[in-house]
């Protein structure tokens, strides 16, 4: 099914799972904004969308900072129109056993994973409500299931959802859905950053956890911006506060 050209932001998208699903959903004809920390990190997404034919702008914004994702949002509507997708794909990790966790390490993820997603889905639902019709996509995780040395980032993950599901409840009687993905191991910068913190080489981690998936291999970006784009599009109008694992297989 072709797809109306609409305007979409995808946050973190600089690179990993963000740049690939800017990516696809330029291909799919939609503009979109690239947002990341800073508009310069942003460029090479914007390039490669723009050399495979498609539209897209850069923008720099911290996403747990109201003001700049206000702004964000606001030159997005000026420059390609008022969005109507808006992918919440920015995060970070700061893992560490609870006894050795800094407050720091706790309120960074939160802030980033959680505030940004709410300040984004505020700034954005607002040209969504207007033109009667938007997608929202939130990144969950394996790990909001819970996962040793993430007590952070599972509860950001798990109240992704809990957010996820309440954005489904408010906002369905103005066309808005709003889905998460939930990806198992896929293959970024994130991931090479936990083989090092584990002291493992890259190629062995991944090696080892794709032994433990059923389809036997890990993900990669492309597995996730595919999904995305399913629950972005026309035809996932009736799917809504539900949460998709991507993992290779289910999950307990
Ligand atoms: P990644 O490669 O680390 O990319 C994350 C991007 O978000 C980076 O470009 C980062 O910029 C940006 N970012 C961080 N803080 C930000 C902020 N405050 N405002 C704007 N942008 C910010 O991560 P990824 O692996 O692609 O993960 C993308 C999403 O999927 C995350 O939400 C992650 O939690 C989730 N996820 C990933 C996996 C996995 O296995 N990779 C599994 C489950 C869920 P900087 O580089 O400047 O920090």
């Amino acid at each position: 099914m072709s797809q109306t050209p609409r305007v979409a932001i995808v946050t973190g998208a600089a690179r990993g799972i963000g740049a690939a699903t800017a990516q696809r959903l330029a291909a799919e004809g939609h503009s979109v904004a690239v947002l990341d920390l800073t508009e310069d990190s942003a460029k090479a997404t914007v390039d490669a969308i723009t050399e495979a034919g498609g539209r897209a702008i850069a923008l720099g914004a911290d996403v747990s900072d109201t003001e700049q994702v206000d702004a964000a949002v606001r030159t997005t509507a000026e420059r390609l129109g008022p969005p109507a997708i808006l992918v919440n794909n920015a995060g970070v990790i700061r893992d560490n056993l609870l006894f050795k966790m800094t407050d720091d390490d706790w309120d960074t993820v939160l802030r980033v994973h959680l505030r940004g997603a709410f300040l984004m889905s505020r700034a954005a639902q607002a040209y969504m409500t207007e033109q009667g019709w938007g997608r929202i996509v939130n990144l969950s995780s394996s790990s909001a299931l819970g996962n040793r040395g993430q007590a952070n980032y599972s509860a950001a993950k798990a109240g992704m959802q809990g957010f996820t599901k309440t954005l489904a409840i408010e906002l369905g009687k103005f066309g808005i859905t709003a889905n998460a993905v939930a990806p198992g191991f896929i293959a970024t910068e994130m991931t090479r950053a936990t083989a090092e913190r584990v002291g493992m080489d890259f190629e062995e981690f991944k090696a080892a956890r794709a032994a433990q998936v059923p389809v036997r291999r890990v993900g990669v970006p492309e597995d996730i911006a595919a999904t995305v784009a399913f629950l972005a599009s026309e035809e996932a109008g009736y799917v809504s506060g539900q949460v998709i694992y991507v993992a290779g297989g289910p999950l307990d």
